[in-house]
């Protein structure tokens, strides 16, 4: 029984490290003209209207891309984001781009996007978001199981993204095997799993999963807006990234004091690591 909707968090600040990472990596990508593929294992239903009930019920957003809309600052990358957010736009926040929203600004005629999204109403969502485009292929199947039979691609260049809800606590270890099974598969292909700090624990474990797994090149990005806590509630939330492009920890650690800065409270802080070398 999914009861997940992204369309309630959809702006908040674990969405713009998310995004601005996966931004990142996929302008990267697109640096050569050879096709790519992007795979997104939990796709969500793509755009989201922010003036909608579930948006306006928790308002995540004021505390994410609202706090961005106007920034004025000199980190590029942060810039960059904001632009793929307001090309969706007018002249005032009304929409944000889910993951597939953002692959599509990067994804060429040649490159090939795959959306995997369980949940029935967001996957008519998505189909809809993402206009059946041909080289947009969208599918209601589990995303895990989907990315195995995928990789490798015929492309032979790829980027993932792992996106789950966590709301089986089983997802932690799920995501982190997964990915470590695709890239025995496919070892070159750059690989993204996002995670949120409910339960520190559960993070230490996966990052130690994937750093006794034997794959090499893993970095952490984390963006903590509040300290640690036992208490409920999402604290931080961060993107792992198996080869990473070689540009991206030297621009995270630009912008990661700069959205602690606009985005976390005094007890905020960030993470920017090489969990595990070339
Ligand atoms: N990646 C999206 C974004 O950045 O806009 C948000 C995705 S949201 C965190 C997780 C999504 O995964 C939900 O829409 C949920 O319905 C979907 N989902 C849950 N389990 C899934 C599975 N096994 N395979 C594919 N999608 C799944």
């Amino acid at each position: 029984m999914l009861s997940y909707r992204h369309s309630f968090h959809a702006g908040n600040p674990a969405d713009v490290i998310k995004h601005l990472v996966l931004a990142q990596v996929l302008e990267y990508m697109t640096r050569k003209d050879k096709p790519f593929d992007y795979i997104d294992t939990h796709s969500g239903a793509g755009l989201f209207e922010l003036a909608a009930k579930d948006a306006q019920k928790t308002q995540e957003y004021l505390e994410g891309i609202a706090k961005l809309w106007a920034y004025a600052g000199q980190v590029d990358a942060i810039r960059d984001y904001v632009g793929v957010v307001k090309s969706l736009n007018q002249d005032t926040l009304a929409y944000y781009p889910g993951s597939p929203k953002v692959a599509e600004q990067f994804l060429r005629k040649q490159d090939k996007g795959w959306f995997f999204e369980l949940h029935p109403q967001d996957l008519k969502l998505l189909e809809k978001n993402t206009g059946h485009k041909r080289s947009l292929r969208v599918k209601g199947e589990d995303g895990f199981k989907g990315l195995m039979g995928l990789v490798p691609p015929q492309s032979r260049r790829a980027c993932v993204l792992m996106d789950p809800p966590y709301e089986i606590k089983s997802d932690y270890e799920v995501a982190a095997r997964s990915i470590i099974k695709a890239h025995k598969r496919f070892a070159s292909g750059t690989y993204m799993i996002w995670y949120p700090v409910v339960e520190r624990a559960r993070i230490d474990q996966m990052e130690q999963t994937l750093i006794e797994s034997g794959v090499r090149n893993i970095q952490l990005f984390e963006l903590a807006t509040e300290a640690d806590t036992e208490e409920r509630g999402m604290t931080a939330s961060g993107m792992i990234v198996i080869n990473p492009p070689w540009t991206l920890k030297a621009t995270m650690d630009e912008v990661l004091p700069e959205l602690v800065q606009h985005l976390s409270s005094e007890t905020g802080f960030f993470r920017s690591e090489q969990l595990v070398a070339e």
